[in-house]
């Protein structure tokens, strides 16, 4: 069974084709500046060239139509035609409550969908286009959604509860919902394989850093908390987003700068985290290289990131009543020796000792605890295509039971 993965953003659309009987990628791809001049599509077939088509492309529809094209062509494609794709996993960011797993795509779905655009209007609106695009260029091929929040849904109401009047959460939904969920599902359960232990045995922490960072509580196998909420604003800081903050410094910038509503969401979105703290850059690499060479700026964002993560290990650790597993994925979390060992540094009192050698890796699914550490500290790659469509396959081939 052949799985196409669609994840559709606003000017981009990132695309995985695998095989799931082997689980090996096909191909890979990226198009990039859909409806802005210059768009193009990066693409790779496993085992030939990488390629870069430049083509405009005015709509996401003309985007997969691109993508479906460049699959089946016979010079750099992956397949002879579109009939070796049998199904399609989307991924879609916000499902608020009305998604804890994942779904087949039906009308009643989308609409679901749609209700949740006021969660999320920068995300899901591309993720529905995408969906509906694909169901016109492919019709009859089953298609799933997998939602970033499902994960989370298991939460109880302590922890996504806000301390607001409780009509708000009636009215409007104004809840801890959580992100980057398949990525949390996927590594923790790959700790686990690892361990050859049944996560429902295990307490663990997943520390997902990269552009975008959350840190999650996983116990009896269900995410019990985590650190993104409402939106993906909440939590630690990250490249351009502030995390934490007093709630009033909004209202107080919004008075004493006469900003709009916008205006302070874009400083809170756009200008703040690592970004904001260093005047450097959002990207851990430059800031990284600015501290060491001098820019203490720079350095104070380092330390301020490494600081919260901290906290957050220790909070959760608290929520769970331990904690046996630490689990660093996402582009910092897998490739950051520095940051891993700035992070663990201190945590030895819980029972977290990380080995400098084992630490001293990058992207590569391993270990990195000392022998006899009482908590197993692993480095994991996240693989969120794979794990959507591992839910793709086996939602589609239950349907086809039934
Ligand atoms: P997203 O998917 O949220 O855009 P990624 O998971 O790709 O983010 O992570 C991107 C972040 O990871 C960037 O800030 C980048 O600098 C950081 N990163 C990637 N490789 C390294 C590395 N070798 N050292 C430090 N940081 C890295």
């Amino acid at each position: 069974m052949n799985i196409l993965v669609i994840n559709c953003g606003s000017s981009s659309l990132k695309y995985q084709l695998l095989d799931m009987e082997t689980e090996n990628v096909l191909a890979i791809g990226l198009t990039e500046r859909i409806g802005i001049e210059g768009s193009r599509v990066k693409h790779e077939t496993v085992g030939k060239e990488k390629v870069v088509i430049e083509q405009p492309m005015e709509s996401h529809k003309e985007a997969i139509q691109l993508v479906l094209d460049t699959l089946v062509n016979p010079e750099y494609g992956a397949i002879a035609s579109l009939e070796e794709i049998d199904a399609v996993g989307h991924r879609v960011v916000h499902g608020g409550e009305k998604f804890a797993g994942s779904e087949v795509i039906t009308e009643e779905v989308i609409a679901a969908m749609e209700e949740c655009i006021d969660l999320a209007p920068l995300h899901n609106p591309p993720n529905i286009i995408g969906i509906r695009a694909c169901q016109e260029l492919m019709p009859g091929v089953p298609m799933v959604g997998v939602f970033d929040t499902a994960f989370h849904q298991t939460m109880p109401a302590y922890s996504y509860i806000y301390p607001l009047p409780y009509e708000l959460y009636e009215e409007l939904g104004v809840r801890k919902y959580g992100f980057h969920g398949t990525s949390h599902k996927y590594v923790s359960l790959k700790a686990a394989e690892m361990m050859n232990q049944d996560i429902k045995d295990l307490k663990i922490i997943t520390c997902h850093l990269g552009n975008g960072a959350s840190v999650t509580a996983i116990k009896d196998g269900k995410s019990l908390d985590t650190s993104m909420g409402l939106t993906p604003l909440e939590g630690l800081a990250m490249g351009t987003r502030s995390g934490n903050i007093d709630p009033a410094i909004v209202t107080f910038l919004m008075d004493k700068k006469n900003l709009s509503i916008d205006e302070v969401n874009h400083i809170i979105n756009k200008e703040s985290g690592v970004l904001g703290i260093s005047g450097v850059s959002s990207d851990f690499r430059d800031i990284e290289e600015a501290a060491e060479a001098g820019n203490e700026r720079a350095q104070l964002a380092l330390d301020i990131f490494h600081y919260l993560v901290k906290k957050f290990i220790g909070s959760y650790a608290a929520a769970m009543g331990g904690v046996d597993v630490l689990v660093f994925t996402a582009g910092l979390g897998e490739n950051s020796v520095s940051s891993r060992e700035e992070i663990c540094k201190g945590l030895e009192f819980m029972g977290i000792e990380i080995d400098p050698e084992r630490n001293n890796v990058r992207g590569k699914e391993t270990l990195i605890s000392k022998d006899g550490a009482k908590v197993k500290t692993f480095v994991i790659p996240t693989n969120e295509e794979l794990m959507i469509a591992r839910d793709t396959k086996s939602l589609v081939s239950k349907n086809l039971i039934k």
